[in-house]
């Protein structure tokens, strides 16, 4: 309930972001042809859909917490693809109403409002062009960020010096308004973004308390909030399944990773376990009791803290696991009854995390485990290969009626896509299937 009142608040926000300043323009009478009144309507089209695609991956914990963090980065896409497309629109309706215009273009000849608005495209393009470039070139994540960043602060710079200069619509009063309310809307986000949360929120800060080695290759974090004030104690508050961002600095600069806590919701301590990938994992590893961490989190809508399913099937692709653990530690706190099926799936024997926990949690929940290796070593007589319409249907749960189940999948893309498509052929209803993959930049 409370998710959906969230979804609903969040939709009626973003639509009238995106809406608003465009109707306000309809209904009012205006002098000009067509293609300038067209251009008008597509330049605050895309400047509106351009400040909701700023506003979304800015980390709002209710708005991750309302869609999931795929969902959001998903909208934040499509809205900058809309953005590109309305901004051509309004070039094109620009040149239509006098195609003397087309001398705007010109970037050493043209008045600075029409340089601005041709650098703030040319911005949005190298974004595009990033975006493309980040999959195919494998630019590393850092890179990757920091020129995304820059690009995204340049095309909102020039769009609003296009904007002020053009010295259109902030002469009348009902349009001044908007913007200075679209304007003030960014200031509070990206002030809570990239002040207030990296560099001053004291429930920000944690110390590790213990680093527990899982296996050769993952470890768990063990960390409690610095600030044991009980006015933190809800800013706090997770729901199993949640993730957050973890930095080793006090500052703008430091690198950050999102990482799943795998602990139960009602533990004193946070737990992540974490697969040395790279730098940043190693580092982590190699962390003292008593250092500093600082966690921005919880995010995310992969919970199953929602909904009243009646039982559960859980697909987890190696430290995907780490969710469903969070989700089964908190269920055994609670005295869950429900029924809760785990398929873990991992490289060889040696790769399978928790194994000893999981047998003791078999004894205070309804829990069955199956595991599957890809790499089976001589002996192995558990399942193999991919995960796909075979294997599932053996986890099928017993005497709950398959719309009442909720699905969860989380690990790397390739698995997720695997159950995705095979819970498809199974006839399972896309509604109950909840995904998180461990790469969504
Ligand atoms: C929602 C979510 C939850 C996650 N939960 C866990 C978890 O519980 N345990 C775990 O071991 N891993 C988890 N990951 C993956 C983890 O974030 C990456 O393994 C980690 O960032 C790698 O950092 P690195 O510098 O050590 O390795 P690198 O070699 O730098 O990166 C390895 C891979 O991680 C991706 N990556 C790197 N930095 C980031 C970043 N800042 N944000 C997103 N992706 C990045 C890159 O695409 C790269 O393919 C999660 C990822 C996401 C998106």
């Amino acid at each position: 309930m409370e998710q959906r009142l969230l979804r609903v608040g969040w939709l009626s926000v973003l639509g009238a972001i995106v809406v608003g300043p465009a109707l306000a323009h309809l209904v009012m009478p205006e002098p000009g042809g067509l293609w300038d009144r067209l251009s008008v309507l597509t330049g605050l089209l895309a400047l509106s859909a351009l400040v909701c695609a700023a506003v979304l991956p800015s980390r709002l914990r209710s708005l991750n917490r309302a869609f999931g963090i795929e969902s959001v980065i998903d909208l934040h896409r499509f809205l900058g693809l809309v953005t590109a497309a309305l901004v051509f629109a309004h070039l094109a309706c620009v040149v239509a109403a006098d195609p003397a215009n087309v001398a705007l273009l010109d970037l050493l000849a043209a008045p600075r409002r029409a340089q601005a608005a041709t650098l703030a495209t040319m911005a949005l393009v190298a974004l595009a062009v990033l975006a493309v470039l980040r999959s195919r070139a494998q630019l590393s994540y850092e890179l990757w960020k920091w020129s995304h960043l820059a690009l995204a602060a340049m095309v909102l710079g020039f769009s609003a010096l296009h904007v002020w200069w053009l010295d259109q619509l902030v002469r009348e009063t009902t349009f001044a308004a908007m913007l200075g309310l679209l304007a003030a809307l960014l200031v509070l986000v990206f002030g809570h973004r990239w002040l207030w949360r990296p560099l001053f929120d004291p429930s920000t800060e944690f110390v590790v308390r213990d680093v527990r080695r899982e296996s050769p290759t993952v470890s768990t974090l063990v960390l409690e909030p610095r600030c044991r004030d009980d006015r933190y104690a809800d800013v706090w508050a997770f729901a199993p399944g949640q993730f957050a961002w973890l930095r080793l600095e006090r500052s703008l600069a430091a690198e950050e990773h999102p990482f799943t806590i795998a602990s139960s919701a009602h533990s004193d301590a946070t737990e992540f376990t974490i697969r040395h990938a790279g730098d940043f994992t190693r580092a982590l590893r190699r962390l003292p009791p008593g250092a500093a961490v600082w966690v921005d989190g919880p995010h995310g809508a992969f919970t199953n803290d929602v909904g009243g399913a009646a039982g559960f099937v859980m697909i987890a692709g190696g430290v995907g696991v780490t969710p469903m653990m969070s989700m089964l530690r908190t269920a055994a706190h609670r005295r869950d009854q429900r029924p809760y099926r785990l398929v873990v799936v991992a490289g060889a024997p040696g790769d399978l995390l928790f194994r000893a926990e999981l047998a003791q949690l078999r004894r205070h929940l309804d829990l069955e485990v199956t595991e599957v290796l890809r790499r089976p070593t001589p002996g192995w007589s558990g399942h193999t290969g991919e995960i796909g319409v075979e294997l599932l249907s053996v986890v099928a749960l017993d005497g709950t009626h398959p719309d009442d189940v909720d699905y969860f999948v989380c690990g790397p893309p390739s698995l997720v896509s695997d159950a995705v498509s095979a819970l498809d052929v199974l006839g399972v209803a896309p509604g109950r299937v909840h995904t998180e993959q461990f790469d969504f930049a």
